[in-house]
């Protein structure tokens, strides 16, 4: 996590460095802070979000063409003032902000010591920035030469931008692991995590590979392999506009991209499904369609909400495709030594396309043969890189920390690859083939009537906003938006809350049931829809609080609920996309109605690249 921001050129970089890390502050918001090169080296720091750094600001001698920026996700030491980065070499010479962690950096660290080097921070990044200066200064090399040195040293991941007094021209940059992207000015370079905080200012941009390094001047742009040997950099075009990035009048983003979905999934169904002529076209997916048809299985791999959007795939893969899925964890994944065979089919789902788990367990599939599609939001991204092929969920840049639209448009792209798939196999009859493309494509239309419910959604959350526990339960394509609908009120309104496949409720949870419990049952109409119905009667005789997420014309769950939300018909394949929509409202506004700050929830940061 982290967010890093870089200028070199001839503006002012401050400005341009403080409203990147506004754009990054998803990434982490534990402390803000910049350093700037002019004449001298001038840094400033501060606990807690980019707007408390700014207050500090004002008066201070904020001038200097040269700058970098930080926002920082906590991994080693407290979020404080003393540990925000930009750190300070111990000659005060060098700055340097860091996004991951230094695995080795308690060694390092007792080296330094020992050769007299002092530490005012608990950071792994402070231990590698003095590495870095005693090489350079014991070789009496570049600060290049150094860095390169140190870098063949230290186990872990990182993305640093460090800036040198005596050479006040440069930026040099490092990544492995954690994302750098680069965008290319007229005679300046803008430096960041993500393409946001360079959007405004250019469209060509490089997207540095891991163990590169990058010499960055106001002119000149050099890319390195570790071994010194210069690599050709790759310029692409940003295809995002700066409007996307903003909040368009909503109160927060996480409002706006809830109310963006039926928009998303629209863009990343579009030029893809053509449901009257019943073609699926995506040619990432094409260009492997032989091998995911004779798969022995397919194992989806995530983190998060994109586990949950696995857990619903594993079920439409598997109802329509009939081949059988996994939905791993790629933490649990990546260290288990897990069983992959030539020919196995891995999907990776991910919104950034950074996660770090994610990345290194497809790396590992990768290399034993195993065939990686990527499902992801970002273009570009490291995952993307890694993969054999894939399909972009296109729902633009999701900003809130909770994931949302990112979400639904996992799920669209997931049905078109099974559709697809199912069809080449011919596991799929016509007519239920061409029913299912159709509702997919009216997904978007009901997403709309869904976000109709807002106000009753906004109603039912001051309702049962001072509750300390929920329960969400779910069924067969809704298990999985169940675990999802009780995840998003965690992260958002820090009530403690579980998803449970309904039946399995009876093995435990239920002894928690009370009538101060809310249970939120998604209960759309389905194959089994007969069987959640038992199983809120079984709540209600224990006086539990029934929300029931239901299907119009259903006229027995109301009876049994205390509040219902109602939602119009839909396949049970695609109405996952549907009943997530008032479970993501509902804990928006829960965690409004707590005065939380739904768009930067506590402890959480949205590109998790630190494992
Ligand atoms: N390890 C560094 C710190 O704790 C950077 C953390 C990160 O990238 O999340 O300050």
């Amino acid at each position: 996590m982290c967010g890093i921001v870089g200028y070199i050129g001839s503006r002012q970089a401050y400005p341009i460095i403080i409203k990147g890390l506004k754009r990054l502050e998803y990434r982490g918001y534990d402390s803000a802070g910049i350093a700037l090169i002019d004449g001298d080296l001038k840094v400033y720091k501060k606990k807690g979000k980019v707007a408390e750094l700014e207050e500090i600001l004002i008066g201070k001698d904020l001038q200097g063409n040269v700058g970098i920026g930080h926002t920082r996700w906590a991994t080693h030491g407290e979020p404080s003032d003393r540990n925000a980065h930009p750190h300070i070499s111990n000659s005060n010479n060098l700055s340097m902000i860091h996004n991951g962690i230094i695995e080795n950096y308690v060694q390092i660290k007792n080296e330094l010591l020992k050769n007299g080097y002092s530490f005012s921070s608990d950071t792994d990044t402070e231990v590698l920035l003095n590495f870095i200066e005693d090489i350079k200064e014991n070789n009496n090399s570049t600060l290049e030469e150094a860095l390169r040195f140190a870098l063949k040293r230290i186990v872990g991941a990182y993305c640093i931008l460090l800036i040198d007094k005596d050479d006040p021209q440069t930026i040099i940059a490092a990544r492995k692991g954690s994302p750098l992207v680069i965008g290319i000015g007229k005679n300046e370079h803008f430096l960041a995590s993500d393409a946001s905080p360079i959007i405004e200012y250019t469209k060509e941009v490089v997207y540095v590979n891991d163990y590169e390094i990058a010499i960055v001047r106001a002119d000149e742009l050099i890319l390195k392999n570790l071994g010194n040997e210069k690599q050709t950099p790759f310029i692409t075009k940003l295809d995002m506009e700066l409007a996307a990035i903003e909040k368009s009048g909503y109160d927060h983003f996480m409002l706006k991209e809830i109310f963006e979905q039926p928009q998303t999934i629209y863009d990343c169904l579009r030029g893809r499904l053509d449901a009257e002529k019943g073609t699926i076209t995506m040619s990432g997916i094409q260009q492997y369609a032989e091998q995911i048809i004779n798969a022995n299985r397919i194992i989806m791999i995530a983190c998060g909400t994109s586990w949950h959007a696995g857990l619903v795939a594993e079920y439409i893969f598997e109802e329509l495709c009939r081949i059988p899925v996994e939905v791993e964890y790629a933490s649990e994944f990546r260290y288990r030594n897990p069983v992959i065979n030539k020919g196995d089919v891995i999907i990776a789902i991910s919104q950034s396309g950074e996660t770090a788990d994610t990345l290194v367990a497809i790396e590992t599939a990768k290399e034993q043969g195993a065939i990686i599609l990527g499902v992801l939001n970002v273009v570009g991204s490291s995952i993307a890189r890694k993969s054999h092929a894939g399909a972009y969920t296109h729902a633009g840049p999701e900003i809130g920390v909770a994931s949302t639209k990112a979400f639904t448009a996992q799920l669209a792209v997931l049905t078109m690859i099974a559709l697809k798939i199912a069809r080449a196999k011919n596991t799929i009859d016509e007519e239920r083939y061409f029913l299912l493309c159709k509702e997919l494509m009216e997904i978007p239309d009901k997403v709309a009537l869904v976000l109709k419910q807002n106000d009753n959604v906004k109603a039912l959350a001051e309702k049962y906003k001072n509750a300390d526990d929920f329960l969400y339960l779910g069924r067969g394509y809704n298990f999985a938006v169940a675990l999802e609908g009780a995840l998003k009120l965690k992260e958002i309104s820090y009530i403690h809350a579980e998803g449970y496949p309904a039946a399995e409720m009876k093995h435990g949870p239920i002894a928690l049931v009370d009538e101060n419990l809310p249970v939120v049952f998604v209960a759309t109409k389905d194959s089994y829809h007969q069987k959640i119905v038992s199983n809120m009667q079984e709540i209600k005789a224990r006086k539990g609080k029934v929300i029931s997420i239901i299907t119009e014309g259903d006229v027995v769950s109301p009876t049994l609920s205390d509040d219902v939300i109602i939602l119009p018909t839909a396949d049970e394949i695609v109405a996952p996309m549907l009943s997530v929509i008032p479970l993501q409202l509902l804990a928006y506004y829960i965690g409004i109605a707590k005065g939380y700050d739904v768009d930067k929830p506590r402890n959480l940061a949205k590109s998790v690249t630190v494992e």
